[in-house]
């Protein structure tokens, strides 16, 4: 299986498929699953090309989800090799995508087509669910293909996320959850006016200190067994006309929250309405949610994923849920158990990405035998 990870995977960083473009990745994944019996299913949205490829039509479905867009390469002259010459050199492949994740996506989709071929009856559904907007604006990609599956009822049970979870050595971490991300847009409204005269205009800094105060002091939550506590930062915070003589007109505070399961948008929203009434401060706000917090916890998926690299690696895995957000959590809305794992993630948005050519193939191995835990088991 390693060869042939290895080759897809650097036809793969060849077609320089920078967010949104994929180049034809997705065909190339699409002709190769098509010949092992899967139905292929293009979803297209705005510019963005999504494939849905299933195998087999029965509960529980299993989904495998990747990208096939990368991020740009930045400054070409710094990079050892070319970005997208997909260069093997003492057992690592270096290339953009080849860490996040064309390396890991290789892995997903010939762990299914050999499973697939292995078990022509497997039990279950396989799908491989494949975007080229995952880096961007993740508008058009995995959320319109949740939409459109949810639509017409078509469930998912599992989805193991390809994305390079990996710290240290391969297998030392899967995700299994992600912290939730909202960010707020606050306007806090004054009265501008000269600052010899503040009796006749209203600073909105000083208004707004002692609610700036309990904001960034409140403690939402204590975390729970897997997710850290909800954590507050304000990121931007701005007033003033550049001059020392006027007192602003209004102070605008943006910030953002990673919230673990113990509170929901709507808590935060409503505790941070409560605590604007009670500095009584003309304001108005707007939130942002970019995606809501999920957890797997300790299900059958993650019990299945954690067997699978123990069998593979010899390394115990710990589960984490810390990073950015990812495409898992549009997979989450579905009532999918859902993991990231993948390799190290050291390189990834940098130049002169890399991935071990040997962690390619064990991360295949892992996938197939999540497929076998999964759907031969029992
Ligand atoms: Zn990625």
């Amino acid at each position: 299986m390693k060869n042939t990870i290895i080759e897809l995977a650097q036809n793969l960083i060849r077609r320089p498929s920078i967010s949104p473009n994929d180049c034809g990745c997705q065909a190339e994944i699409a002709q190769r699953l098509e010949a092992v019996g899967f139905t292929l299913e293009w979803l297209p949205f705005g510019d963005t090309l999504n494939l849905w490829a299933t195998h087999g039509s029965e509960d529980p479905c299993v989904v495998f989800a990747g990208h096939t867009d990368v991020v740009p390469v930045g400054d070409e002259s710094q990079w050892q090799y070319p970005p997208f010459s997909a260069e093997i050199v003492d057992g690592t492949l270096y290339g953009r995508g080849a860490a996040d994740m064309k390396g890991s996506l290789a892995a997903l989709v010939i762990a299914a087509e050999t499973f697939v071929k292995n078990n022509p009856n497997h039990k279950g559904k396989i799908a491989l669910l494949i975007t080229s907007d995952e880096e961007a604006a993740a508008k058009d990609g995995t959320v319109k293909v949740v939409e459109t599956l949810m639509a017409r009822q078509e469930a998912v049970h599992y989805a193991v996320v390809g994305e390079p979870s990996s710290g240290k050595v391969l297998g030392d971490v899967i995700k299994n959850g992600r912290r939730g991300s909202i960010t707020a847009n606050l306007y806090i409204e004054g009265i501008q006016g000269h600052v010899a005269y503040p009796h006749l205009a209203e600073n909105p800094v000083h208004t707004a200190l002692n609610f700036l105060t309990e904001l960034t002091t409140y403690q939402w939550d204590n975390g729970n067994e897997f997710f850290p506590p909800t954590s507050l930062q304000i990121a931007n915070i701005k007033a003033g006309t550049g001059s020392n003589n006027v007192i602003p007109g209004e102070l605008y505070v943006q910030f953002n929250l990673r919230y673990c399961t113990e509170v929901t948008d709507e808590i935060i929203k409503n505790k941070v309405a409560e605590m604007l009434n009670k500095h009584a401060l003309k304001h108005r706000i707007e939130w942002n949610l970019s995606g809501k917090p999920f957890l797997a916890g300790n299900g059958k998926l993650v019990k299945a994923a954690v067997q699978a690299v123990e069998n593979v690696t010899k390394i115990t895995p710990r589960l984490d849920t810390s990073g950015g957000t990812s495409d898992g959590r549009f997979i989450a809305l579905m009532g999918a158990e859902v993991v990231e794992f993948g390799p190290l993630n050291a390189t990834i948005h940098k130049v002169n990405e890399c991935v071990s050519v040997d962690d390619l193939g064990k991360c295949g191995e892992v996938y197939y035998q999540i497929l076998e835990n999964l759907l031969n088991g029992e």
